[in-house]
């Protein structure tokens, strides 16, 4: 694993400025092969050489995925901002009866979908009152309507919800979800493996173990899943390496994370933090969870939250991914995420391409569909692969 060779080779030169050029032309097997440790990683996080840092992930991804870079025609909905709960971060949940308040009909939900999509990404609030055979029939009428798109739906945090409110286990609950077309479980509702961010911004959420359990869960059952980091607010970089650290313990096992993506967090009107994190912070995140995930295939920058431009930049800096149209996002967007609320094919193309990579369409799970022409300027098709 050349890559981690070459992480000793940052951590010198931030140690010893004077070394600097010697060090960049250290070629990456020159160094040991083991994996990234915890304290590695804690001295990237504090290093100042960040180009160095993003030359060795962009070593690392392009071990893996050359020159390409993924995303994906899907469209975000989120059928209610109504929650049982209120966690302090949170901008986007309301309570029923409020103006802001919302609740999607199956019909509301058909009309924001098309056959153009490869997946629908679907999450929210925890609904008090919605009945089990809503969600079950949510999924039947997208798939009998909309059979091509694959559903990515409901964090850990709503499947414990829905586990314990209908009273059936985790397995069961993802079994019935599975059975009406669940595809995949997104990676939202980790926020950071931290009790003590828990106790402070969340208290009534699960943590880390029953997050993690329901993950195990879902990978036995042959559920790819995804996971998330929230960083940018209270916590600190030793809980964002031990939250990357869990779940590659995790990966180790199951092997069924498919993509890690760091959110930025959103101050909003939490008066969590004054602001978001910095560009420095997006791409040292990113980079360094290219370096520490050595076997998380997929490394995503969010361009909901990182913008479009850092999000281009990332992929210089470990990302593979910057997922994709989305159509219409809320809970970032509730938070004043200045990005906009969707982009077309064409503008994501485009992005991958300014920065030089190969765009690559993919569905839900990361099969290839389209790859384009890594040229400037116009996207154009350059071979199709079917599913
Ligand atoms: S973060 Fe999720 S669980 Fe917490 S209040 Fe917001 S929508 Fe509800």
């Amino acid at each position: 694993m050349p890559e981690f060779l070459s992480v000793a080779a940052v951590i010198r030169a931030t140690k010893r400025q004077a070394m600097r050029s010697a060090v960049l032309q250290e070629t990456p097997c020159a160094q040991t092969g083991r994996r990234l440790t915890r304290n590695e990683a804690l001295e990237l996080f504090a290093t100042q050489d960040l180009l160095r840092l993003g030359q060795l992930a962009d070593q690392a991804k392009r071990a893996r995925w050359g020159n390409q870079a993924h995303f994906v025609i899907n469209r975000q909905i989120n059928p209610t901002n109504v929650c049982v709960l209120s966690c302090r971060f949170c901008d986007f949940a309301t309570k029923r009866g409020r103006p802001n308040a919302y609740e999607m009909t199956i019909a509301q939900i058909l009309d924001r979908l098309s056959p153009q999509l490869h997946e629908v990404h679907i999450v929210g609030g925890l609904h008090p009152d919605w009945r089990w055979d809503y969600y079950l029939e949510m999924f039947r009428a997208i798939k009998a309507q909309f059979p091509q798109i694959q559903i990515k739906a409901w964090t850990a945090v709503e499947i414990d919800y829905f586990s314990k409110k209908f009273r059936m286990s985790v397995e069961e609950i993802l079994r019935q979800l599975q059975a009406v077309g669940l595809t995949a479980l997104p990676g939202g509702g980790a926020e950071v493996f931290s009790e003590r961010i828990r106790k402070a911004l969340f208290p009534f959420k699960i943590g880390a173990p029953r997050w993690l359990e329901i993950h195990r869960i879902a990978h036995r059952l042959g559920i790819p899943t995804n996971a998330t980091l929230l960083y940018g607010h209270r916590e600190t970089h030793e809980e964002r390496v031990d939250h990357m650290l869990k779940l590659r313990e995790l990966q180790d096992q199951t092997q069924g994370f498919m993509s890690f993506i760091p959110l930025a967090y959103q101050p909003g009107r939490t008066r969590v933090v004054a602001r978001q994190a910095s560009a420095i912070e997006d791409l040292k995140t990113i980079a360094i969870a290219r370096l520490l995930l050595d076997n998380v295939p997929h490394i995503k920058a969010y361009w909901v939250t990182m913008g479009e431009e850092i999000a281009a930049v990332s992929l210089h800096f470990g990302a593979d991914d910057i997922d994709g149209t989305i159509g219409e996002e809320r809970i970032m967007h509730a938070a004043d995420a200045p990005s906009p609320v969707a982009l077309t094919r064409e503008r994501l193309v485009a992005l991958i391409q300014e920065a030089g990579c190969i765009p690559v369409e993919r569905d839900a799970v990361y099969h290839p569909l389209k790859t384009y022409a890594a040229a400037n300027g116009h996207a154009r098709c350059e071979s199709s692969v079917s599913q």
